[in-house]
C-alpha cells in the first residue's frame, strides 16, 4: 500500500521555491498525515475502514440488536472480531449451533474472553432469543475463519442426543431469526445456505445433531418469511 509524504496531495500544488521555515513545516505536516494514514492502515487490517463509513456509528448504538425482540447481551470481544459486513464480507449461511448445556452456560461461556468461540445468537428453549454479537462483526462460532466471516451463528439451547431439547417455541422463534437474517442479506432459505455446524468442511463437531428436524426447520422459515409483518416482538416471552 503506498502512502503520500509530501505536501502535494494536500491542495493544489507545490508552492514555488519554498522558504527553508515553510518547507520545515510542511513536512512536519506531511508527517503527520502520513501517521494518520499508519493509523488508517492499521485500523484497516484490524476492522477494514468501518469508521470511515458513513451509518457504521449510528448502527453501532449500545445494546442495539439486529433481530426483533432478541435481548442485547455482550460476548466477550475476545470472542469475536469486528468488521463491517455486509460491506467487507458478504453474508450468505446461517450456521445452526446446538450448546450441549443450558442458555445459562453458553451465555456464560461466550462472556468468557478464554473461551475462544461465541455466536451471534442463544436460543432458549421457551424461544428466548439473546443477541450477543452484532451481525456486522465476524463471530468465533464455525471453527473455520472463511465460514466465520460469510456466516452468522445460532446457538440453540440443549443436547444433541436428546429430541426434547427441541421444543417447538425454540423452533419457533429460531426460524423468525433466521428468516430476518435471510431478509436482511438475500439469503436463499435452503439447505445450502442454512446449514449445521456439523456441514462446516473440517469440524469435528456433530451439532445440530440427529434430532434437529430440518424438514420442519426450513418449513417455518419459510413460513415466516413469508409473512415477515409479524415476526417482531414475539420472540420475547411476556
Ligand atoms: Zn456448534
Amino acid at each position: 500500500m503506498s502512502e503520500k509524504k509530501d505536501e502535494s496531495a494536500e491542495g493544489a500544488g507545490p508552492p514555488p521555491e519554498p522558504r527553508r521555515g515553510s518547507t520545515r513545516r510542511a513536512l512536519l505536516i506531511g508527517g503527520a498525515a502520513a501517521g494518520l494514514g499508519a493509523a488508517v492502515l492499521a485500523r484497516d487490517q484490524l476492522g477494514r475502514l468501518w469508521w470511515r463509513l458513513p451509518g457504521v456509528v449510528k448502527k453501532r448504538e449500545e445494546g442495539a440488536v439486529d433481530a426483533p425482540g432478541a435481548q442485547w447481551t455482550a460476548a466477550s470481544g475476545a470472542n469475536w472480531r469486528r468488521a463491517d459486513r455486509p460491506s467487507d464480507y458478504a453474508i450468505d449461511r446461517v450456521v445452526i449451533h446446538v450448546v450441549q448445556g443450558g442458555y445459562a452456560t453458553a451465555l456464560k461461556v461466550f462472556k468468557d474472553p478464554g473461551h475462544g468461540a461465541a455466536t451471534h445468537y442463544v436460543i432458549r428453549k421457551d424461544g428466548h432469543v439473546a443477541q450477543m454479537i452484532r451481525e456486522l462483526d465476524v463471530a468465533y462460532h464455525a471453527g473455520d475463519r472463511e465460514m466465520n466471516e460469510r456466516s452468522v451463528g445460532i446457538e440453540h439451547e440443549g443436547f444433541v442426543d436428546k429430541k426434547a431439547s427441541f421444543t417447538d417455541a425454540m423452533y419457533a422463534s429460531s426460524a423468525r431469526l433466521t428468516a430476518g437474517i435471510c431478509e436482511r442479506y438475500d439469503i436463499p432459505v435452503d439447505r445450502e445456505h442454512i446449514i449445521g455446524h456439523v456441514e462446516v468442511d473440517g469440524t469435528d463437531h456433530t451439532d445440530p445433531g440427529p434430532h434437529w428436524d430440518w424438514d420442519r426447520y426450513l418449513r417455518l422459515v419459510r413460513r415466516a418469511r413469508d409473512r415477515p409483518a409479524r415476526s417482531g416482538a414475539s420472540a420475547t416471552p411476556s
